[in-house]
C-alpha cells in the first residue's frame, strides 16, 4: 500500500489536533508515516500510533529550535527521500504552508494549500478547497510529481485507528540555507486558557455591535462556558477592542469550527471569507435584515446584551 507522509505539528511531544485530523485523511489515501521533529519528537509516537501512523520518523537537533523553517524542510525532504510517499500532508498553519511550498519546489512537484478535504482519486489524491469567500468549492489534484497538500484545521474528524507506530530515527543533514535565519528572541503570549482560534471546535465572535472593549467580557463569558475561542470582526479590532490575532476574515484568520456564534456582526463578505465553512453558524443581531442571517443555521434577532448573557446562563445551568 502507498505510504503517505504526514508532517507532525506538536509542542514538546504533545501532538496538536490538526495532525490527528491529517492522519484520518492520510488513512484514506494509504498508510500514514508521520514525521516528528524537534524537542519531544519521540514522545509523539504513542498518540500518532493510536491514530493510524504505521511508522513515526523522528529527528531532534538544535537547528529545529534555533532556526526557522528550512531545517524542517531539510528533514521532511530526508523523510521524503527515505519513504518515496504517494503524497505529503502538512497542517495549514503559516509555518506548515511555508514548509509545504519549499518542499514542493525541491521535489519538483505541485502544492495545494488550505484544503478542506482530501480523498483518493483515480489519478492521485484530490483536494477540495473553498474559494471566493467559501461560496464555491474547487477540487484539484497535482498532475506532476508527488502532491504536497496542506489541510486546514477542523477539516476531518479525529479517529482512533491503532497502528504499529514503529519509531525510527531519521538521519538529517542540514544544507547551507538551514542556518540562514535565526530566532533571536521569543516572547510567549499570555495564555488565556482558551483554545487556539484556528483549531477551536467552537468560536464565539463579537463585532461592532459589542460596542466597546469592556463589553467583550460578555463574549468571553459565553466562550468560556462553551470551552470556545474568541473571535472578532475587523470593525471590533480596528476600534482597538480586541487584538488583531483574534480577527476572523479575509485579512484575519480563517476558522472552520463545528459551531460559530457571531454576535453584533453584520456579515460582510470579508468576514464571511474567514468563517463561512463553519459547520453550524449562529448569529445574534438586532437588525433582522443583517446579511449574516443569509448564511446562518440559527438566527436570533435581538440585542446581544440581552441574548448573550441569557445564553451563557443557560449553558452554565445545563452543565450543572
Ligand atoms: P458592522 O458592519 O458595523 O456591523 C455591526 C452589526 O452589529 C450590525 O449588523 C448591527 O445591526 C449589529 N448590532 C449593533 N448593536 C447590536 C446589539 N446591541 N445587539 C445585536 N446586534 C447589534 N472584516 C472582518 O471582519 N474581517 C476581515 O478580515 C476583514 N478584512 C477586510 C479586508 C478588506 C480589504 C476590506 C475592504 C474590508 C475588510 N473587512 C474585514 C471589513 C468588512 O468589510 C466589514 O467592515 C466588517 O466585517 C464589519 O464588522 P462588523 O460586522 O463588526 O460591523
Amino acid at each position: 500500500m502507498a505510504e503517505i507522509l504526514v508532517y507532525v505539528d506538536h509542542v514538546d511531544g504533545a501532538v496538536r489536533k490538526p495532525t490527528l485530523e491529517l492522519l484520518t485523511l492520510a488513512r484514506r489515501l494509504g498508510e500514514p508515516v508521520a514525521v516528528a521533529l524537534g524537542n519531544g519528537a519521540a514522545d509523539t509516537a504513542a498518540a500518532l500510533a493510536e491514530h493510524g501512523a504505521v511508522k513515526v520518523l523522528t529527528a531532534d537537533a538544535p537547528e529545529f529550535a534555533e532556526y526557522l523553517v528550512v531545517p524542517k524542510v531539510d528533514a521532511l525532504q530526508a523523510a521524503y527521500d527515505a519513504v518515496s510517499p504517494a503524497a505529503v500532508l502538512v497542517p495549514s498553519s503559516a509555518e506548515g504552508k511555508e514548509i509545504a511550498a519549499r518542499l514542493a519546489v525541491r521535489i519538483g512537484s505541485g502544492v495545494i494549500t488550505d484544503a478542506v478535504d482530501v480523498e483518493a482519486g483515480d489519478e492521485g489524491p484530490v483536494a477540495t478547497q473553498a474559494a471566493f469567500a467559501a461560496s464555491f468549492t474547487t477540487k484539484s489534484r497535482v498532475s506532476k510529481g508527488t502532491p504536497v497538500i496542506t489541510v486546514k484545521p477542523n477539516s476531518a474528524p479525529v479517529e482512533a485507528a491503532p497502528a504499529a507506530g514503529a519509531v525510527e530515527a531519521l538521519a538529517v543533514s542540514f544544507g547551507p540555507l538551514a542556518t540562514g535565519t535565526k530566532v533571536t528572541a521569543r516572547t510567549p503570549r499570555e495564555s488565556t486558557g482558551r483554545p487556539e482560534l484556528t483549531e477551536a471546535a467552537i468560536v464565539v465572535s463579537g463585532g461592532r455591535g459589542v460596542n466597546g472593549a469592556e463589553n467583550f467580557a460578555i463574549i468571553e463569558a459565553l466562550a468560556d462556558s462553551l470551552g470556545a475561542a474568541v473571535g472578532a470582526s475587523r470593525a471590533a479590532v480596528d476600534a482597538g477592542w480586541y487584538p488583531h490575532s483574534n480577527q476572523v476574515g479575509q485579512t484575519g484568520k480563517s476558522v472552520s469550527p463545528q459551531l460559530y456564534i457571531a454576535s453584533g456582526i453584520s456579515g460582510a463578505i470579508q468576514h464571511r471569507a474567514g468563517m463561512q465553512t463553519s459547520k453550524t453558524i449562529v448569529a445574534i443581531n438586532k437588525d433582522a435584515e443583517a446579511p449574516i442571517f443569509d448564511l446562518v443555521d440559527y438566527g436570533v434577532v435581538g440585542d446581544l446584551f440581552d441574548v448573550v448573557p441569557q445564553l451563557t446562563a443557560e449553558v452554565q445551568a445545563r452543565k450543572g
